[in-house]
């Protein structure tokens, strides 16, 4: 008996190794909880007043390290964060290329945009109306934030193992155009899903997936990952031992309606979770070949650059938002620092298997992925929004022009100058065409 099932054990790693040779990929896993261990302020919301009283459940940085055949890795971080802060991703960087010779290419950072996570650095803080001690505490919740992501990239590229991936795409259909009359502006309901199974198919080890809609069904003062929150733990209750990671799409301009209530998030984070798991029932994708990765800043132009006059003057206004944007920029004026009249956007590409996969930077509307999309491919384009940088809203030329929250005034909250100049949807598009190239 004992020999027999040496003899089934050595035939099940013989198939399993064969498997493995064949797709030649590996992929690793992690999941670290980043619910903040003391009380501090949220972000999302300019209107709160204090700081959070409790949780709906933990909020996790998860990370996804996949490697192709040829012994390239690269790692998708998903984060239940409001945005990514630029100094975090350049801090976690900087380590995990120290560690594991990753470039800057082969890292994505995503998140959720989850209202109900920490304050970040350097990411719509400055919309909160916080106190000194407020703002220490964020500054070291960061440090422990990117500790944290650190630790996730590491023990993900740990757990690098044969696998086997693949690539597919679902539906889902809460999100409604929330840009006046609402619910008639276009939409994105397209649900990506890249799936990794164990090396002999018997088990999912992982799942990516994402949502071009606002992870904003909530907005009190209890911790939550929000509708993507939930589908990610229902997933991973629905696949044990997997690792669940989503990323927001190009949703700046869709909310989940109705809102508002703890049932509503788990609801859509339900039929989310549920459209994912009939993609990771069917004949997916197989994913082989190689991985490759690029990544750009591009200067983004700002329509204007107020004088030293005009931030004076608007140094004294009534309105806190204004009022703090402009006091900001005195101090780095006067510190000899102007203001700059571009911004680093980042877009990035990974070719994987026949899929492109764009992640750009910022709170990005629809149209981006509608036009990217119908240009590049049906079926073989993802497009990932609020990826590695949360700087602005990323309005298209169409939402520029018609103004309102999404091509202008959010500026003010994000403590940009002023809106961006006309141009910019051709030259992100432009890019991304470019970094798709063979
Ligand atoms: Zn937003």
């Amino acid at each position: 008996m004992i020999r027999c099932g040496l003899i089934w054990s050595m035939l099940f790693v013989l198939a399993t190794t064969a498997v493995a040779q064949e797709t030649g990929w590996k992929a690793g896993f992690s999941r670290v909880v980043i619910t903040p261990e003391k009380p501090m302020w949220m972000s999302g919301y300019g209107g709160r007043t204090h700081a959070a009283e409790g949780k709906v459940h933990d909020l996790y940085a998860r990370a996804a390290a996949l490697q192709d055949a040829g012994g390239k890795p690269v790692v998708m971080v998903s984060l239940d964060l409001v945005g990514v802060p630029k100094v975090m991703a350049e801090r976690v960087s900087a380590a995990a290329k120290a560690k594991h010779k990753l470039e800057r290419a082969d890292l994505m950072f995503c998140c959720s945009h989850t209202h109900c996570g920490p304050a970040l650095d350097q990411t719509l803080t400055h919309m909160l109306d916080m106190k000194d001690e407020d703002w220490q505490q964020v500054m070291a919740n960061q440090k422990w934030l990117d500790a944290r992501v650190t630790e996730a990239i590491d023990t993900a590229m740990a757990d690098l193992k044969p696998a086997r991936v693949a690539t597919g795409v679902g539906n889902c259909g809460f999100a409604s155009n929330r840009r006046p009359p609402i619910g008639t502006g276009p939409i994105d309901h397209e649900v990506p899903v890249l799936r990794v199974l164990s090396a002999d198919g018997s088990k999912v080890r992982g799942v990516i997936f994402g949502y071009a809609c606002h992870n904003t069904v909530l907005g009190f003062y209890q911790w939550c990952g929000d509708y993507a929150g939930f589908a990610q733990l229902y997933l991973e209750e629905r696949h044990p031992g997997a690792t669940a990671l989503f990323f927001s799409g190009c949703g700046a301009d869709q909310n989940p309606l109705p809102r508002r209530k703890v049932e509503l998030a788990e609801q859509y984070g339900r039929m989310l979770a549920l459209s994912v798991d009939k993609v990771l029932a069917t004949e997916m994708s197989p994913v082989s070949g190689a991985v490759s990765t690029r990544f750009r800043e591009i200067p983004l132009e700002f329509s204007a650059i107020p004088t030293r006059e005009e931030l004076a003057k608007t140094a004294e206004s009534t309105d806190r938002y204004q009022r703090t944007r402009a006091k900001l920029f005195l101090k780095d004026v006067d510190a000899g620092k102007p203001l700059s009249p571009t911004y680093p956007y980042p877009v990035q590409v990974w070719k994987l298997g026949n899929v492109n996969w764009v992640a750009l930077g910022g709170e990005v509307v629809v149209d981006y992925s509608l036009r990217l999309k119908r240009e590049l491919g049906q079926g073989q384009t993802w497009v990932t929004g609020y990826a590695n940088d949360v700087m602005a809203y990323i309005p298209s030329e169409r939402v520029l022009v018609e103004g309102g929250y999404e091509g202008d005034s959010s500026m003010i909250v994000y403590m940009q100058p002023s809106k961006w100049k006309a141009g910019l949807e051709d030259q992100i598009v432009a890019t991304v065409k470019e970094l798709t190239k063979p």
